[in-house]
């Protein structure tokens, strides 16, 4: 190769954009490799978020893009995802066995927070990683019919712990799992953290990339507490257009901000209603507020979900959307969301898990 080809080779890449980075290639600072093998370019790009579903069409762009400053007819890029634990709020330590805990919430009940956390976890998987749900919306969970596992008790093998349930290759636990459903139960509030933090600690969560923490709607004392001790590495707000939720949503919003958890977007969920008769697309519940209440908080909308009775039927059926073949374009929705998530967390600071240098003070004599 001609002398000076680095340089091209790194303007080519930074022409490279990744959506679910904002930004280019190099200026994200994506690892990328690459060597020359008898006229061939062998390129391996790691980036730090699972991509299964878009690793093909960067691939291409890549090859595309050094095929055009090197001339060289036969590059292969291959891409793999690599997955760190990232930082957690105020002095809390990650959850062992669990990289990342990501938080989905809502300012208030009702807005599609369970649906939306079930099918992200999935499309997460989808994507390639290793996925837990640890449903912490103690005062409706809904996560074991969600995933079909209503009724369903975990393991134990120490009489200590609790084994994850395999929900849809999930790991996940609920309180639902451990209690009547039926039965409705009276929490105060020092019960509820207690009992979330013996779920969360108690588990036995292996090797997990994410876990989906689905929190308990609202913004009382609660969930300030669980706010605080539940070490996530960011948290996704899911709302509906029409400003009566938008407001509560905001208040969700400023709360995690408060207690410095990392807010890595917002969801809006119920955007558009079509008809399932004439395909006619209604705002049902008015237009853009999630956009307009991004932009004015400074945080990305990560994506919109439609009203579409499908993802009520098949996550009341223990199916999710995500995983049924009919729903594909749910699905892909879904994907966006996911990669758009996890891809803006992998920006994120590190969790620092190096052993600081012991410091030796000699007294001089
Ligand atoms: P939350 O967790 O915010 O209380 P849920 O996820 O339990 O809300 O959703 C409330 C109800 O609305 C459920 O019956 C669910 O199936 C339905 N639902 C949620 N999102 C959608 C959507 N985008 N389209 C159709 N139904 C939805």
């Amino acid at each position: 190769m001609p002398a000076g080809i680095d340089k091209e080779l790194e303007s080519a890449l930074a022409a490279v954009v990744v959506p679910y980075l904002g930004t280019d290639l190099v200026s994200a600072q994506v690892p990328v490799e690459i060597q020359e093998r008898d006229q061939r370019l062998e390129v391996t790009v790691t980036l730090g978020f699972p991509a299964a579903g878009y690793a093909p069409q960067l691939a291409d762009e890549i090859a595309a893009a050094l095929q055009d400053v090197t001339q060289v007819a036969d590059v292969s890029v291959e891409i793999h995802s690599k997955i760190v634990s990232h930082s957690v709020q105020g002095s809390l330590s990650p959850l062992p066995g669990v990289k990342n805990m990501i938080a989905v919430a809502s300012g208030k009940g009702g807005v599609g927070k369970s649906t939306v956390a079930v099918n992200l976890a999935l499309a997460l998987q989808a994507e390639g990683g290793r996925v837990g749900m640890l449903d912490a919306d103690i005062y409706g969970p809904s996560q074991p019919r969600m995933l079909g596992v209503s009724g369903a008790r975990p393991r134990s093998r120490d009489g200590k712990s609790f084994e994850p349930i395999d929900a849809h290759g999930l790991q996940m636990i609920s309180i639902g799992n451990l209690v009547d459903e039926n039965q409705p139960t009276v929490w105060r509030g020092p019960m509820v953290t207690s009992a979330l933090t013996q779920l969360m600690f108690q588990t036995r969560w292996r090797d997990i990339d994410y876990l989906i923490v689905d929190m308990p709607p609202g913004t009382g004392d609660i969930q300030l507490t669980l706010s605080q001790r539940v070490p996530v590495s960011g948290v996704i707000i899911v709302t509906t257009p029409q400003d009566i939720a938008l407001i509560d949503a905001q208040k969700g919003l400023e709360m995690f901000r408060k207690v410095n958890v990392a807010v890595l977007g917002i969801v809006e969920n119920m955007s558009t209603f079509a008809c399932p008769d004439c395909g006619h697309v209604t705002p049902l519940f008015g237009e853009g507020g999630g956009q307009r209440m991004a932009a004015e908080q400074g945080v990305p909308l990560l994506g919109r979900v439609p009203l579409d009775i499908r993802l009520r039927q098949e996550t009341d059926e223990g199916e999710p959307s995500v995983i049924r073949d009919t729903s594909q374009d749910l699905a892909r929705e879904f994907r966006e969301i996911a990669r758009y998530a996890t891809g803006l967390l992998s920006l994120r600071p590190r969790e620092y898990k190096g052993a600081f240098p012991k410091i030796v003070v000699e007294e001089k004599k």
